[in-house]
């Protein structure tokens, strides 16, 4: 017999963990709510007979947002033959809510309560069989991340998969009750039997989406309206707040006899972190802090070892003679020893050298949002996004694309006002994602001899660039109006599993080698024979000059457009644009171009050749120009996708370009003040652009925004 069986549940309850032990799947556990937009289906690891379905968390079945309306489509057309409704039993009465519910809907239900782990070491005591009574289905403890109570759920769920169409319990007052029993009596016939209760009710609180989906006559309509209106005018509500406050009267009441609470005074110490963490003033400072070590020690530090080992020893000693030597010893041509060494081992390895920093940065990451601080990161920032009229919920996004743009840009999706979704996706990619990490380290490794503030500076400037941005189209007429508000649960702080931490990393860590060994192996082909191919007193052959190769003419071609920033060099302008292909390939291009693969005695030959090429200053400007440019051809697809229109992808993308211009514009040419700025024109530029973002910074807003964000803890 083959079942399917959904995961429904708030964000952050626990769903996918649950779903990670019941199918052995490695689906990464994100801490914030929206990231599980589309459902995911595995097979139960003892019963391959049986699948399971982890839907998108929502606190409700209404229909408001994309992930409620995912789910609940997905539960009423599809149909699962039970549902496991996984809630966190440090949160019940919240969590309760959406179990009202779902037990409204005709499909078999088992409440797990989760996080039970958290539960007993606070003392607390949830006494399953009230509730069990109370909401008519059967409650089972579980501890999803410590794999208890898994087996007993199971047999649960078998149990009640089989009898369908149990009796379920009234929870509204008694003249609710009458009214929705009244309706139900006239949609007999009209709706599929046993779900006359959920029509009901929805035809109660004049749910239109759920109305478009079903024929029913409109004498039939006129009659719930009438009837509608009658309690309405009798409890003096309207009716869907008289079906919300009914829900969380009944709940109150259940939890009462229920949920026995050991120390209720007593904080626990989540509480007491979060105190510190989420300290209006303190928040912030701890953030860049921790933010500030995170890059510390992936670019400038331990990364830097272990980087350091695979360009001077493993590429430097091993890989390039080896391969060198080999090749010429079974006398390979010479273009194609020029191709293997020069292009793909130079090209790619250039890019691969920096491999160690990306996962030591990566394991960061994911520890952070293992334990439960990214979440917090969230909350804080929401509060303040909130200030300036955007939407809490673009964080979100944002540190997704820490790892790659893509999925940030796709997770914008769980935005619901349009506005605030198209800014959030046309700054998202601002952050340094894992294919700008080798620009940023070979950027501060060679022009800055590692500096401390470098590496880390480069993810302020993408926040920084986000919010600038966000504020600034804020005011503009297609983006005005209200953000929407933002709710989510934070849930406890626990050690990190090192499995889902290993995972994480992996997951992305994969992604960028899948990446060099396929789009970046390409490009190193292209760059290499392009830079070393041209055309001499008209016949097309290999060139002796960079200058005069096919790729030397593009660059020179173009340089000129990055003159006032610092770089208008023709090998700076090809990497730059190259980098539209995959941002590795910035890095491959200067590892082709200034020679990766020439060793001298010092190491690595291409960090004194890019000093000699670029001042500091200058290259600081192109690592901003490059972090915040248009992003790769994958990531523009993406926009293009969630975009869905052509015009507002090309804004996107002119928007992104312009910006980074004029930021790298202003910090080169206010730099340059500080050396002697001959470049009148440019500084000029300079000011102007800089008085105009001033000026739409502090312009006030058009409409006087509520500053209410409904976050709770
Ligand atoms: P989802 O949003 O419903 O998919 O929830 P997740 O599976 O992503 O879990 C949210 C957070 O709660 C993660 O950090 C999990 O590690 C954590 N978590 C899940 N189950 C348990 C549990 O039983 N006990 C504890 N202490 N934490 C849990
Ligand atoms: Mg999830």
């Amino acid at each position: 017999m083959s079942c399917k069986i959904a995961l429904v549940g708030n964000p952050n309850s626990g769903k996918t963990t649950l779903f990670n032990v019941l199918t052995g799947a490695n689906q990464s556990v994100g801490n914030w709510p929206g990231v599980t937009v589309e459902k995911k289906e595995g097979k139960l690891k003892s019963n391959k007979e049986i699948s399971i379905i982890d839907l998108p968390g929502i606190y409700s079945l209404s229909p408001y947002t994309l992930e409620e309306v995912v789910s609940r489509n997905y539960l009423l057309n599809e149909k699962p033959d039970c549902m496991i409704n996984i809630v966190d039993g440090t949160n019940l009465e919240r969590n309760l809510y959406l179990t009202t519910q779902l037990i409204e809907l005709s499909i078999p239900v088992v409440v797990a309560v989760n996080m039970m782990d958290i539960v007993q070491k606070n003392g607390d005591i949830i006494e399953t069989k009230k509730l069990e009574e109370a909401f008519g289905c059967p409650f089972v403890e579980i501890s999803a991340m410590k794999s208890n109570g898994i087996d007993n759920l199971l047999n649960k769920v078998i149990q009640v998969a089989k009898k369908k169409g149990e009796k379920r319990v009234a929870i509204f007052n008694d003249s609710v009750e009458r009214i929705l029993a009244q309706i139900e009596s006239s949609l007999e016939g009209k709706v599929p039997v046993n779900e006359e209760r959920w029509y009901a009710i929805k035809l109660f609180e004049r749910d239109e989406k759920v109305l478009s989906n079903i024929k029913i006559e409109k004498n039939i309509l006129a009659k719930v309206e009438a009837l509608t209106q009658e309690l309405e005018k009798e409890l003096d509500d309207d009716s869907e707040s008289i079906i919300t406050n009914e829900r969380y009267h009944y709940i109150t009441t259940a939890i009462k006899d229920s949920y026995v609470k050991k120390n209720r005074e007593q904080l626990t110490l989540s509480d007491k972190i979060d105190r510190i963490v989420t300290n209006r003033i303190l928040a912030l400072p701890i953030f860049a802090a921790v933010m500030f070590i995170v890059y510390y020690i992936s670019v400038t530090t331990v990364g830097t070892i272990l980087t350091d080992f695979t360009n001077d020893t493993l590429f430097a000693e091993w890989i390039i003679p080896g391969v060198s030597g080999f090749l010429e010893s079974i006398n390979t041509a010479e273009w194609l020893q020029g191709l293997l060494v020069d292009g793909i081992v130079g090209g790619v390895g250039a890019v691969l050298g920096f491999v160690p920093q990306i996962f030591v940065l990566f394991i960061l990451l994911a520890i952070l949002e293992e334990c439960g601080y990214m979440a917090r990161v969230a909350f804080v920032l929401d509060r303040i996004f909130c200030r300036f009229g955007l939407s809490g919920k673009s964080f979100i996004p944002m540190l997704i694309s820490t790892g790659c743009g893509i999925p940030g840009v796709l997770a914008s999706r769980t935005i619901e006002n349009e506005r605030d979704r198209r800014i959030t996706i046309m700054t998202t990619t601002f952050m340094p994602c894992g294919a700008k990490l080798p620009i940023i380290a070979l950027i501060a490794g060679a022009l800055f001899g590692g500096q401390w503030w470098v590496a880390p500076s480069a993810y302020f400037v993408g926040i920084l660039a986000i919010i600038i941005s966000g504020i600034m189209l804020k005011k503009t007429k297609p983006f005005r109006g209200k953000p929407s508000p933002f709710v989510m649960e934070l849930p406890a702080y626990h050690a990190p599993l090192p499995s889902a931490v290993l995972r994480s990393m992996w997951e992305r860590g994969w992604s960028f080698m899948k990446k060099a060994g396929t789009i970046i192996l390409l490009s190193a082909i292209f760059i290499w024979f392009a830079s070393g191919y041209g055309f001499v007193n008209g016949s097309f052959g290999a060139v002796e000059e960079y200058e005069s190769s096919i790729l030397g003419y593009i660059g020179a071609a173009i340089a000129w457009i990055f003159s006032p920033l610092g770089f208008g060099n023709a090998k700076a302008a090809v990497a730059t644009f190259l980098g539209l292909v995959a941002k590795e390939n910035v890095v491959t291009t200067f590892g082709i171009l200034y020679g990766y693969t020439e060793v001298t005695e010092n190491g690595m030959e291409i960090w004194s050749l890019l000093q000699a090429d670029y001042s500091a200053l200058a290259g600081y400007s192109f690592l901003v120009f490059n972090l915040l440019c248009a992003p790769c051809f994958a990531a523009i697809g993406a926009i293009h996708r969630e975009m869905n229109s052509g015009k507002w992808t090309w804004f996107a993308i002119l928007y992104q370009t312009g910006f980074a211009y004029v930021v790298a514009l202003m910090i080169y040419q206010f730099g340059m003040l500080f050396t002697g700025n001959e470049n009148v024109i440019g500084l000029v530029f300079a000011f102007i652009f800089a008085f105009i973002i001033l000026f739409m910074l502090f312009k006030p807003y058009k409409e006087v925004h509520t500053l209410k964000t409904d976050v709770k803890m």
